[in-house]
């Protein structure tokens, strides 16, 4: 699939799209887009934006096009399918008020004419039904001054043009561009090239003061993971917008290898590094999971009906876990004071969730139960704190969540997804028996997280009542040696 976008003629916010298409054998094919990408628990209807489809054949002659449903073209003498041209419009706008549920502006692209251009392929970019693994060609005319920041990987590039190559549509989409006049810095982290790439409306410089303000978070990461990062690159990309005074607000969409951050605020340094230190702390983890870990159903991801997997609990849930416990144990200032009030916090929050829903039907219900979704990032957490105490004690101190995201990494990998059902058998056979009757009780099932009993054992007080957490003042040896086993202190 040879795709090019054209960036150097944008027209009232609408970039062209051409597809020269490899030969295809049957008489009608359809050229779809996502209505959802991963990442996202809402249907989208990138195609929304695609405006004017037109195929020809190799002499150039126009063939028929029908649209029976929005996201699908259906192209008839696809036998002679030579190429596909249209027009694409933006998603949004310096934060426009097209803000609607279930609308992940992350997701979507912007464009502006002499400026930037942030591009998340899935909106722009189109696939055959059933060949969405075949490999990418993407040419990007852009012009001469600006540089394309992305995990894709390059080919030759021109003066005002730009290769890129990925091996399926999949990965295409997990790799965005921010286009812009270069504002980038480059950081190594262990052996990891990470960029941090900055555009704001403003005109001002913002990649520095990011890349400064994350470094430490970054390397702590990395020493979290055990040195070495299961990545060669990293991007973040930050798109800023200036807002009124007073007013803030941002998102952002993890990938394999990227993180896209957007944010409207007032024109201030430390907000947007704030901003940014909060985003990569979470978002940096995800190069562990789902990057090296994650089901089959991630893996031949379907982008207009995905099957959900039932792992949210660990691509969320520990991933978000390692962001509170990472500080504590590797002893950042402030470390284990922050992480009781973490969880404290996140005691509070759950708190309004719906504790009989099984995390597991959260995870394959992510789409309809959004209402509930956010316990994810909590319920999920506490089972992962729980796991990762079950293991300490049950190893003597020798093993925790943190080896067993190593060992699963190098079990599984990028290519090698493991089998949704069979994964918390997987995890039992690698660690303790018992640990199958953990996932049956608390993921699978709906009892009530022991959180009080198990913190307890680690010395530590936790009123459900008050969402408050303190510390035992006077911790027996087995209370002060769980601790020291599962946080360092
Ligand atoms: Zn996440």
């Amino acid at each position: 699939m040879h795709y090019k976008i054209d960036l150097l003629t944008i027209v009232n916010d609408k970039v062209y799209v051409q597809l020269e298409t490899p030969k295809q054998d049957k008489e009608v094919i359809d050229f779809l887009f996502p209505r959802i990408v991963p990442g996202i628990y809402g249907t989208m209807h990138f195609a929304e934006n695609v405006n004017n489809l037109k195929a020809y054949d190799a002499s150039g002659r126009a063939l028929e096009v029908e649209r029976p449903e929005p996201h699908r073209f259906r192209i008839r003498n696809a036998d002679e399918l030579a190429q596909i041209r249209y027009h694409v419009d933006d998603g949004w706008d310096e934060f426009d008020e097209k803000y609607r549920e279930g609308f992940y502006r992350s997701a979507e692209s912007s464009f502006h004419f002499d400026s930037f251009a942030v591009i998340n392929h899935n909106s722009l970019i189109g696939y055959f039904e059933g060949q969405s693994n075949l490999p990418v060609q993407l040419d990007v005319y852009r012009p001469g001054d600006w540089y394309g920041a992305t995990t894709l990987h390059r080919g030759k590039s021109t003066y005002n043009m730009d290769v890129f190559r990925a091996d399926s549509y999949r990965e295409l989409v997990d790799n965005p561009i921010l286009y812009t006049r270069p504002d980038t810095v480059w950081l190594h982290i262990g052996e990891t090239d990470v960029c941090v790439a900055a555009f704001s409306n403003t005109g001002q410089k913002l990649a520095r003061g990011i890349a400064n303000n994350i470094e430490p978070l970054l390397r702590n990461q990395a020493a979290y993971l055990g040195g070495k990062l299961p990545v060669d690159a990293y991007c973040f990309m930050m798109y800023h917008a200036l807002g009124s005074p007073n007013s803030y607000s941002g998102d952002g969409l993890e990938h394999a290898t990227s993180t896209l951050c957007l944010l409207q605020c007032p024109l201030d340094s430390g907000a947007v590094g704030d901003f940014v230190y909060g985003l990569a702390s979470h978002e940096f983890f995800h190069i562990v999971t789902p990057l090296n870990i994650h089901s089959e159903n991630i893996q031949e991801y379907d982008f207009v009906q995905p099957t959900m997997s039932r792992h949210l609990w660990l691509y969320e849930g520990m991933t978000e876990y390692a962001t509170i416990h990472m500080p504590v144990w590797q002893g950042m200032d402030d470390g284990f004071r922050s992480f009781l009030q973490k969880i404290a916090d996140k005691l509070q929050q759950m708190s309004k969730f719906d504790d009989a829903l099984p995390l597991e039907k959260l995870s394959l219900e992510a789409m309809e139960r959004q209402d509930q979704y956010y316990n994810v990032y909590l319920k999920g957490t506490f089972v992962c704190l729980l796991l990762d105490l079950e293991l300490r004690q049950r190893s003597h101190g020798k093993y925790g969540t943190r080896d067993l995201m190593r060992d699963l990494s190098a079990r599984y990998g990028p290519d090698k997804p493991f089998v949704d059902a069979d994964l918390y058998q997987v995890i039992a056979d690698m660690t303790y028996p018992e640990i199958r009757e953990f996932f049956s009780r608390y993921v699978e099932g709906s009892e009530r997280l022991p959180l009080e009993e198990a913190l307890l054992k680690a010395g530590i007080v936790v009123d459900s009542q008050k969402f408050n957490v303190s510390l035992v003042r006077n911790p027996t040896p087995e209370q002060a040696q769980l601790r020291k086993w599962w946080i360092n202190q």
